[in-house]
């Protein structure tokens, strides 16, 4: 049988058993998967010059034949060195060799190469230090490809070279008018051309098809999952007026909650399942918006669930929201893992009989055997903790539930509507008036019993406090790294010392559930001055009498983390401040936290987060459920993001099941079920 794109990669000529190994690491399976695997760069063998006329100090070609092979000398254990001289007619240039054994061997003398890399040495003598070495009438761009060990460019390029040679032209997935409306070149001469262009445009539009490709099939794919649930359908609510509850709160909302809470109720109203992600950052006032949904469903006589990540957000929910709802007639009930069985019991028999009306619990509350009379909305706090395949299992649950999710996680817009394209967005822009700017400071760790002093000054004043440490304990064996401070060795030094005398708390995440909400309650109640933890204070704390924190090894946190950990303060009418502690070195790093020195934008810092981290670094990007990315880049491709995204709705919009499309159909289907897992 012929090669086929879907042949796996052990059959192309010249690659076998342990080369096909190889590739695998690269996520490389398919002859196709390889035709796809794109050069990250190029060097540029298009205009070789003369020994003479490279620039010293820079990267250049050069044409020259092989003179005097040096022999093989050993510098010491595992490293040789070997030096060859080349002549182009007017200079020599010397080429260093290390562990060059195969690569000089392979070298004739009195034969023309093509030799790239650093010029050094003097005007008189010229070196280079271990060059690419290319046949001397090889001219274009040649691939340098993202690799693993064994692997070579080189290598690389002739398996792609012997795929392209054997396979017939690729047929086009999609109908002509994408390719024209986008501008984008046939696959078939993208595959072609992407391994040996010749010059840079050519690579540009190779390249910019490839990565349209992948987009598409991206936003096919999440469109795909929400299409596939607004076909199903829902009792519309009534729309009664939102007046009572307004007025029953203690501050006017702000623009931006009001028109959150207008959007949900107009998917509420429709009579297709609502699917809608409320993002705002933090101290946005999202608890809110999922209030008054549930008031509102309330009032059309339905149930609703809140759902928390952790217990002390679930209780701090119940806290904050019975007064208020209550006040307003509704019943509501707690139900996490610290309820006894009995009360458990009870809580749901009543959840089932009707006579609760918004329970509020943990996770854990809607699964199994919980069950309600009149389920209308479930609303998920701090989403960003749950991927997308939880998310999906959580709305078939409800089997045309109304579903609410809440994320604090700032996403870029565009990112967000790859990342939700299942969902519809709100975002909550705006913070609640009179919010105070968090003063945050960047020191170096020769500042450290200066910041102290001042957190114990803060203390006396009867202000609480957080010291925030990276790593639980110090464990050279499991991937520890040394050198970081560690929680509980922490809390007992400066217990002895700087803080000596002050009620201190010790949180991490390896402690129990149980022990963990003690924690919290005791420094909610005041009574643990200054709290040492890991990042678990992370999501949601509300105590609003904290106003400094003090962050170690800054440098560790991405900035989103940062921002995220900055919101447990300033939650309150006090200024609060925050200090970031670090001794790192790197410009990146340094520019990095200074930038957090200079804004509260959420979103301006996920911004900066994704262009400097990358996507496949970006925090939490895992957790939202994006597969990692071949070869687009979501921070640089945003324009051709934005053109997938509409090529995608109208795809979808035109040919639901895209019956015209089974290639394309047949990529997003795949990409479908590994999202979900
Ligand atoms: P988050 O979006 O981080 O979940 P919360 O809902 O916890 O924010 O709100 C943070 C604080 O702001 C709470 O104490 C809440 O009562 C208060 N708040 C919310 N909305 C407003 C508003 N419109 N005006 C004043 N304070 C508000
Ligand atoms: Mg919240």
């Amino acid at each position: 049988m012929g090669l086929t794109p879907d042949s796996e990669i052990r059959f192309l000529r010249g690659v076998g058993e342990q080369r096909m190994k190889k590739y695998q690491r690269l996520g490389i399976t398919t002859v196709e998967d390889l035709l796809r695997h794109a050069p990250r760069d190029y060097l540029d063998l298009r205009r070789p010059c003369p020994i003479r006329e490279a620039a010293m100090g820079e990267q250049a070609a050069v044409l020259a034949t092989v003179g005097h092979k040096g022999s093989e000398r050993l510098l010491r254990k595992g490293l040789t060195v070997q030096k060859v001289s080349a002549f182009d007619g007017e200079d020599t240039l010397t080429l260093t060799f290390f562990n060059g054994k195969y690569t000089v061997a392979g070298l004739r003398e009195g034969a023309e190469y093509l030799f790239y890399g650093r010029m050094e040495g003097t005007l008189t003598h010229r070196e280079m230090t271990s060059p690419a070495v290319f046949p001397g009438e090889l001219r274009g761009l040649s691939p340098i490809y993202p690799l693993t060990a064994g692997l070579t460019s080189r290598g690389i390029a002739k398996d792609a070279a012997t795929a392209l040679a054997a396979l017939p032209a690729f047929p086009e997935p999609y109908p002509d008018w994408v390719r024209q409306q986008n501008g984008v070149c046939t696959l078939d001469y993208a595959l072609r051309t992407i391994h040996s262009p010749r010059s840079p445009e050519e690579a540009q539009a190779a390249r910019r098809r490839l990565v349209f490709d992948e987009l598409l099939t991206l936003c096919i794919s999440f469109m795909g999952m929400k299409n596939g649930r607004t076909r199903q359908t829902v009792q519309p609510m009534e729309r009664v007026a939102l007046e009572p509850f307004l007025a029953a709160l203690p501050f006017p909302l702000t623009g931006a909650q009001l028109r959150a809470i207008r959007e949900a109720v107009e998917d509420l109203c429709s009579g297709t399942p609502m699917n809608r992600l409320v993002q705002g950052d933090v101290g946005s006032g999202k608890t809110m918006v999922a209030a008054a949904c549930c008031w509102f469903c309330w009032k059309n006589g339905r149930q609703s669930a809140l759902m928390a990540p952790t217990e002390i957000l679930a209780e701090q929910h119940y806290r904050s929201l019975s007064p208020l709802l209550e006040g307003l007639g509704m019943r509501l009930e707690l139900l996490t893992g610290s309820c006894t069985p009995k009360e458990k019991r009870e809580r749901k028999a009543a959840l089932k009989r009707g006579e609760v009306d918004l329970i509020i619990g943990t996770h854990a509350l809607i699964t199994g055997d919980t069950l309600f009379r009149e389920l209308g909305l479930v609303v998920t706090d701090e989403q960003h903790r749950f991927g997308v395949a939880q998310r999906m299992s959580l709305s078939g649950k409800g089997a045309g539930a109304n579903v609410l999710v809440m994320s604090a996680t700032p996403i870029p817009r565009t990112l967000a509507l790859v990342i939700y394209g299942d969902l519809e967005l709100s975002v909550i822009d705006q913070l609640p008036p009179g919010r105070q700017r968090i003063d945050t400071y960047y020191i170096g760790g020769d500042k450290r019993q200066r910041a102290y002093g001042y957190i114990r000054k803060h203390l006396d004043q009867g202000y609480q406090g957080y010291i925030v440490c990276p790593l639980v304990e110090e464990d050279p064996e499991g991937g520890g790294v040394p050198g970081l401070a560690a929680a509980s060795g922490y809390l007992e030094e400066i217990a002895r010392g700087p803080f000596a005398g002050y009620r201190l708390g010790l949180l991490h995440g390896k402690m129990k559930g149980r022990e963990k909400d003690a924690v919290m309650a005791s420094f909610a109640a005041g009574e643990i001055q200054l709290l040492v933890s890991t990042t678990v204070i992370e999501v949601g704390v509300d105590v609003p009498n904290a106003v400094i924190m003090l962050v170690e090894n800054a440098e560790r946190f991405g900035l989103s983390q940062l921002h995220q950990l900055r919101g447990r303060v300033g939650r309150g009418t006090a200024k609060s401040c925050c200090i970031l502690l670090s001794d790192a070195r790197g410009d990146a790093a340094r520019e990095r936290l200074r930038l957090m020195t200079q804004t509260g934008d959420g979103f301006r810092i996920a911004e900066y987060d994704l262009k400097t981290r990358g996507p496949g670094d970006f925090f939490g990007m895992r957790q939202h459920g994006l597969p990692q990315l071949q070869i687009a880049d979501l921070a640089a491709d945003s324009l051709v993001l934005r053109q997938a995204q509409e090529t995608a709705a109208r795809l979808l919009r035109e040919d639901p099941a895209l019956a015209s499309m089974p290639l394309l159909a047949q990529k997003a289907a795949r990409l479908t079920a590994l999202t979900a897992g």
